[in-house]
């Protein structure tokens, strides 16, 4: 179902936020102080705003309770970000996403009632960092409380070796899927035979999990 998003402050961040909602197929309103900015990306949005996004006047006539969400994106700037926050709250916009820098963001973002709020370059970090440690593991969610999903690329030593070769505490660690060029094989067969460049998908604990791939 189409959704419509604004995204506020249209710099790296919001803008790469913005053409990915418009690639999902949503709808987006994108607004920057900067007319540099805003024209920038203009052909590629919805609909994109030159406006000071800590002007009330100029905020209310963007309608903003009609989103489904609103993205405050001007990190940088947490006099603007929180200032933004308040007015983008009391205008009654039904979601608030904030990107903040700091903790001290952070806790102002959250006492003026933002849903979520992000640290993308400090998301990026941890994510950068696992990928260092363990260039075999090509994604992963954490499900919080230690727990993982992960995607990784068994060693070839596997190559051509059948699944139920592959050594895990199997009351540990759960082998969810199998994914094969561009098929996923949910539950794969322990006689299903792993092929070059093929990935696992499995849900565990960090500490198993870890294990097993540094051994694979
Ligand atoms: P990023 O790390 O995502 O590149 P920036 O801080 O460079 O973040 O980008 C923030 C964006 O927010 C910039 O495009 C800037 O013009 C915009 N911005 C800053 N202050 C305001 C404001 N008061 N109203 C609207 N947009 C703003």
């Amino acid at each position: 179902m189409k959704k419509q998003f604004a995204v506020i402050g249209l710099g790296a961040f919001g803008t790469a936020v913005a053409l990915e909602l418009m690639r999902l197929g949503h709808e987006v309103l994108g607004v920057d102080s900067s007319e540099e900015k805003a024209e920038h990306i203009a052909d590629s949005l919805t609909q994109t705003v030159i406006a000071d996004a800590t002007d009330e006047e100029a905020l209310e006539e963007l309608d903003l309770q009609r989103f489904d969400a609103v993205l405050i994106a001007i990190g940088e700037h947490i006099e603007a970000s929180t200032l933004c926050t308040m007015l983008v709250k009391s205008l009654g916009a039904k979601e608030i996403w904030v990107k903040a820098i700091t903790s001290i963001h952070h806790r102002i973002a959250q006492k003026l009632g933002a849903d979520r709020i992000l640290h993308p370059e400090y998301e990026m970090g941890l994510r950068v960092a696992q990928s260092m440690a363990h260039p075999n593991m090509l994604d992963y969610i954490s499900l919080g409380d230690s727990y993982f999903l992960i995607e990784i690329r068994p060693g070839e030593a596997l190559e051509n070796r059948p699944l139920s070769e592959l050594k895990f505490d199997r009351k540990k660690i759960h082998l969810l899927a199998l994914k094969h060029g561009q098929e996923l094989i949910l539950q794969p067969d322990p006689d299903q035979i792993l092929r070059r460049n093929d990935h696992l998908v499995l849900v565990g604990d960090e500490d198993t999990l870890r294990r097993f791939s540094e051994e694979l």
